[in-house]
């Protein structure tokens, strides 16, 4: 029987007729006579307003969890044979290859361990260009004829893949080189399972050779700080052979109901708020920071942490950030590479969580105007095979030169490349932090507390050449012996430095909330590296030429640096204009913009340094650039339309209708009061011209910035239209929005469309 040639007096279509009339009946009805419920605002407030804490089991200790997914050292100890354990060390230690019979039987392991947890899928995981994570699953699953299958994953699955990741930005290099991309195992990460996939994660580069990923250059930049810090590490203690750099992020993010944020096309389309007046109440009263965490966020954190530990990643600390409804989570620091893993996997799983408890993880680093936006402060030290951190002051004299040779070279660094380092976390969500009305300003500085310029104040008066006894007798005692006693007792912290230096480690705080620790650590590492191998070479130039002791010429080398870079040490607070113009006096770069601080990234320094240590070569540092510059065009783009399409669709009407319902209540002043009428519509009549001159400025404010859009859509060169976005584009995301947000305080609550900050905020 065929459905369409049925008549009315079919029993089915009947009654789906009759649901559809009462469907439209019932809607038309609700919406005429509570206008307000045709909007999503209220439904979703509705709906956050009735939602309770997600219920979640926690009968297992944490450390019993913990890397339970993760086929780590102890799993593999249990599951390989000794030949194949030793292999992945040697690979995870010293880089060595693995060969093809090992790399089977570490496959066939892993998939065994995989299988018996529930998984039924692997894929390579690896972190594209696009700042996300990438997978692409396969089933271990597989036929092998007459009707019958098996598990199989080999050595050759395990260790090389080939995606069809076309579509993965690659900056041209795949146009260049006709090279096709694969992924590469990386050992030094464990591979895990998250949800029913077991997880390796990988390389992304080309055939060529090229990396096509963030983790690539990473891996050869702590290769090149490991060299060069051994190195140096080695005039204070023979033994050390490894030294690890190590991260320590600290995740900030705001946590909104998911309801009320898919109630918002800007939140939905741009991740922030393009438009919404600041609420009477803010974060003025700092009543939220490290208070009680609320119910609902904190069952989310639970979870989150559970989730966390079975995947081996060791979160710490929670607590309640500066602004409503924004938060912070920090784990333990690991090795560098691990915790950027780490972090990019948190990411996703905070997502993925956050469905299940009703909520949208923002990342962006300024989702609402007016209230604190959202970092990631990226601590960082390096360490040896020893066990001791280079950037913590020891117990003896010696340790404590080694410390200061750490800190003074990361400072030189820093100094020497601070437009690099600032390109290093530029971009579009960024930029509203950086420079614009939040600390850290777009001035990269270091910060060392009082007592420290103290020590260097001191090391900068040594004597040139050889140190008379009494004069090293001093140095170990007052100066280089007083340091473990003044850093017990360093309280001072200053929230505002970009670069901080805080007792053991330096935190690099201008990093984004949204951005991938990879980019900013493989150039911290990378300027790092430079520096310790021009140190040594200067060094070993005054032993062996003037004659100097070790120590004589560490100090003699250090003085002349502290000397040369000074000018980045500050103290005092980021904000405000003082800074900035004695930042310019200073020489200091203060690129604000993001294609403006872009540009240090291809420039002829920065290709000396990637190419000198073997981090990048030019194709893939102009690769890289030409991806940032696009992707900001692109952001500025989405917002510029998103915002353009609220104030027409959304906005504008709201404020015809708004005004019509004045001119309603004018006309009907006049019907009762004749000419006397305006004495009583005074406030009316202006509401109604103050309406329309608003919705004029809004529609002209959306034309201009439509042609500025197609103006700089037409020019050919990216970083022009990257430019044109900037300074021309922006301005009027900014302008439409201050008009729209005038008439949310004009207009009717009733009608307003869209979920106000004060509702976005506070609603817990
Ligand atoms: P804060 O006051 O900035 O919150 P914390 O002491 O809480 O400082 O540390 C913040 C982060 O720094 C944590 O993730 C911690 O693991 C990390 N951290 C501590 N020591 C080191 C280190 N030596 N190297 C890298 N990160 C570190
Ligand atoms: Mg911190």
């Amino acid at each position: 029987m065929n459905f369409y040639q049925n008549d009315i007096n079919n029993p089915i279509f009947f009654r789906v007729m009759y649901f559809l009339f009462n469907f439209v009946r019932v809607n038309s009805y609700i919406c005429k006579k509570h206008h307000k419920m045709s909007t999503l605002r209220f439904f979703a407030l509705k709906e956050t307003l009735n939602r309770k804490p997600v219920k979640i089991k926690e009968d297992i200790r944490r450390s019993e969890l913990f890397g339970s997914n993760v086929f780590n050292q102890a799993t593999m100890r249990q599951s390989l044979t000794k030949d194949a354990y030793k292999s992945v060390n040697s690979a995870i230690q010293k880089g060595s290859k693995i060969d093809r019979s090992i790399a089977d039987q570490i496959a066939s392991a892993m998939k065994d361990w995989a299988l018996s947890k529930g998984a039924t899928h692997y894929t390579h995981w690896f972190q594209p260009l696009t700042g996300a994570t990438a997978e692409k699953h396969d089933a271990f699953f597989e036929t092998i004829g007459d009707g019958a299958a098996i598990e199989r994953f080999g050595g050759g699955q395990l260790v090389q893949q080939e995606p069809d990741a076309s579509s993965f930005p690659n900056g041209g290099i795949r146009n260049t080189f006709e090279a096709r991309g694969y992924t590469a195992w990386d050992p030094t990460s464990p591979a895990f399972i998250y949800g029913t996939t077991l997880c390796i994660p990988t390389v992304f580069v080309a055939y060529t050779g090229e990396a096509l990923d963030y983790k690539t250059p990473l891996l050869r930049a702590l290769q090149s700080v490991d060299q060069a810090a051994v190195a140096v590490a080695k005039y204070f203690d023979k033994n050390v052979k490894k030294v690890n750099a190590s991260l320590g992020w600290e995740q900030e993010y705001f946590l909104i109901d998911s309801a009320l944020a898919a109630s918002r096309p800007d939140i939905t389309l741009t991740g922030r708020t393009l438009l919404g007046h600041t609420p009477a109440k803010g974060q003025q009263l700092d009543d939220h920071y490290f208070g009680t965490i609320p119910n609902r966020a904190m069952s989310y954190m639970r979870d989150l942490e559970t989730e966390c530990m079975l995947l081996g990643i060791p979160v710490k600390t929670r607590h309640n950030e500066v602004a409503p409804n924004q938060f912070e989570l920090a784990p333990i620091y690991e090795e560098a590479n691990l915790a950027v893993d780490h972090n990019s996997l948190l990411m996703d799983v905070m997502e993925k969580v956050a469905e299940r408890h009703n909520f949208k993880v923002l990342f962006h680093e300024k989702p609402f105007a007016g209230v604190n936006g959202s970092g990631k402060h990226n601590n960082w030290s390096l360490s040896t095979d020893t066990g001791v951190n280079l950037l913590s002051p020891g117990k003896t004299p010696m340790s404590n030169l080694q410390f200061l040779t750490f800190f003074v070279n990361t400072i030189k660094a820093v100094y020497d490349n601070e437009e690099l380092l600032r390109a290093s976390i530029a971009s579009a969500s960024n930029e509203h932090r950086l420079g614009a009305n939040e600390a850290p300003p777009a001035i990269i500085s270091v910060f060392i507390g009082e007592q420290l310029t103290k020590v260097l104040n001191e090391l900068e008066g040594v004597t040139k050449g050889k140190l008379s006894p009494q004069e090293k007798t001093d140095l170990k005692l007052n100066v280089v012996g007083k340091i473990p006693e003044i850093l017990l007792d360093n309280t001072d912290r200053n929230r505002t430095s970009p670069f901080a230096f805080t007792g053991n480690k330096f935190e690099f705080r201008a990093v984004g909330s949204l951005a991938n620790c990879a980019n900013p650590m493989t150039v911290l590492n990378s300027i790092v590296a430079k520096q310790l191998i021009d140190f040594k070479k200067e060094v070993d130039l005054l032993i062996d030429n003037k004659d100097l002791k070790k120590d004589e010429a560490v100090f003699n080398v250090l003085r002349e640096y502290i000397k040369q870079s000074k000018k980045i040490l500050f103290e005092g607070n980021g904000y405000g204009d003082e800074w900035q113009k004695e930042a310019k006096k200073r020489g200091l770069s203060n690129n604000r913009s993001t294609p403006e601080a872009l540009k240090a990234r291809v420039s002829k320094k920065t290709i000396d340094l990637f190419e000198g240590l073997g981090v990048m070569n030019k194709v893939e540092i102009e690769a890289r650039y030409e991806i940032q510059i696009d992707e900001y065009t692109l952001h500025i783009q989405i917002e510029s339309r998103a915002l353009g399409d609220i104030a027409r669709n959304h906005i504008i009407p709201t404020a015809v209708r708004y005004q019509n319902i004045l001119i309603e209540n004018v006309k009907g002043l006049k019907d009762i009061y004749g000419n006397d009428f305006k004495k009583y519509a005074q406030e009316q009549l202006e509401l109604i011209q103050d309406i329309s001159k608003r919705i004029e400025a809004i529609n002209s404010g959306v034309t201009k910035m439509t042609n500025e859009r197609k103006k700089a859509n037409a020019l050919k060169d990216s970083e022009k239209t990257a430019l044109a976005y900037c300074n021309k584009v922006k301005p009027f995301i900014e302008d439409i929005r201050y008009h729209c947000d005038k008439l949310e305080l004009l207009i009717d609550d009733e009608l307003w469309p869209l979920t106000k900050y004060r509702e976005l905020l506070f609603t817990k």
